[in-house]
């Protein structure tokens, strides 16, 4: 095998394309290992469940090396509103289409591989990867592409909540609640542009019964991180700083964790308005029952509390280097190197060593504030392809 992917999610199915179509290599010789039965499983999932219906990001951020490649499709669809705003971002369901049209006319189908990798180590000029079923893969270059989507964001005491009422509180990337599977008073957590979504589902699912809880006034802004990170305006300076410490406080400064698009915001207020779902600025620092089994939520004074059935925690992902229960060996024998965050620290050709790459979350001291976005997929594959083809 040339090439071996780990993670089929946005990231590796954006490399495995680009290497494809733009590298020239034989989809033969490459394989996807994902535990998910079939590509973006993880992406699907995620964006399905919180009724979103339009991308946050333009439409020239898709798999495809050719940036206009969504356009095109979108006009062979005949889709009369295939875009929304002046940043022309695409409508989730034909984004979606595009991606695993992209993915199939690539020849990457036979690619797949189901399983999870457990383990990976250097052997002669190889890469070696050991599946959790104990299947074991060689491959002469390995590109890690695992993203931060399997570590959801648990606060203290949303898990002791769990811990004494499991059927009472979910994360919202969990799979083991719906939105038709709710009937009673929901409370949503977040002031993001998941929470926002979230809540707008809830509210045309349950009127009247959903009440979004942020502790902060809305962040309004359009993306996650300034445009200016798409180009050399902040790039350029972000690559010349050699101190990984500092380029993690450029991308912690950068990111507008928590933020939502102003038209989501007003969207909010109208379902407010009309009575849809409440809207509510507090931070929760103590949980009770009630002997009927609600829970309340409250702040350090009990000032402000927000009695529900339910909680959802749109509260996001815990930003510790994902996978490192199996890469952290491969660091050690390999003394690859890290930075102080745990992140690896890779040149900008995303090399981590001979012939090991990462991308996505774990190269964005190298990517960047948008590594883990599109973009930062099409960055990270370009570089990966342009480096090592
Ligand atoms: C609701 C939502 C909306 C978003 N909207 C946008 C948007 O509009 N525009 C944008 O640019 N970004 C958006 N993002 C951000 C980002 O693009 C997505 O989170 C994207 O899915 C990240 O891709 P990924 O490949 O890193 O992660 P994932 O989609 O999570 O894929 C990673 C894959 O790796 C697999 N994996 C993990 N560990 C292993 C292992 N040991 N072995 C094998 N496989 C493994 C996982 O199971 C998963 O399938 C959004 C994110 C969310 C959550």
């Amino acid at each position: 095998m040339e090439w071996l992917i780990i993670g089929g999610g946005i990231q590796g199915c954006t490399l495995a394309s680009y290497l494809v179509r733009q590298g020239g290599t034989d989809p033969r010789n490459m394989v996807i290992v994902d535990p998910h039965s079939s590509p973006l499983k993880n992406w699907l999932h995620c964006t399905g469940k919180i009724g979103m219906t339009y991308l946050r990001s333009p439409f020239v951020h898709h798999l495809s090396p050719s940036p206009f490649s969504l356009e095109s499709f979108a006009k062979k669809e005949n889709d009369p509103s295939p875009f929304t705003g002046r940043q022309k971002k695409p409508k989730l369901d034909l984004f979606n289409r595009h991606s695993l049209t992209e993915f199939e006319e690539a020849g990457l189908m036979n690619s797949w591989k189901q399983g999870r990798v457990t383990g990976l180590k250097k052997r002669g000029s190889s890469w070696e990867v050991t599946l959790s079923h104990g299947e074991i893969i060689s491959a002469k270059k390995t590109a890690i592409a695992i993203g931060l989507g399997e570590q959801p964001y648990w606060p203290e005491w949303a898990r002791e909540l769990k811990d004494s009422r499991p059927d009472r509180i979910f994360h919202v990337f969990d799979r083991d609640w719906s939105i038709e599977g709710l009937s009673g008073p929901v409370t949503v957590i977040g002031g993001g542009i998941t929470a926002a979504h979230l809540t707008l589902a809830l509210g045309k699912h349950l009127p009247g019964k959903v009440t979004m809880v942020r502790r902060h006034p809305f962040r309004l802004h359009e993306f996650d991180s300034d445009p200016g990170w798409m180009g050399q305006k902040y790039m350029g300076p972000f690559q010349r700083e050699r101190s990984l410490h500092k380029r993690r406080e450029m991308i912690r400064s950068a990111r507008h964790r928590g933020s939502v698009p102003r038209p989501l915001v007003r969207s909010l207020m109208n379902a407010e308005r009309e009575g849809l779902a409440s809207l509510k600025q507090m931070s929760i620092d103590d949980v009770t029952e009630t002997p009927s089994g609600s829970v309340i939520l409250s702040d350090r004074d009990a000032n402000n509390t927000c009695e529900s059935e339910t909680v959802i925690l749109a509260t996001g992902f815990e930003q510790t280097p994902p996978g490192m229960d199996w890469l952290s060996p491969l660091i050690r024998d390999e003394q690859l190197a890290c930075a102080q965050c745990g992140y690896p620290a890779v040149p900008d050709n995303l090399e981590w060593c001979d012939h090991l790459y990462v991308t996505g979350g774990l190269a964005e001291l190298a990517l960047g504030p948008a590594a883990r976005n599109i973009s930062g997929a099409r960055r990270g594959a370009g570089r990966i392809v342009e480096h090592h083809c």
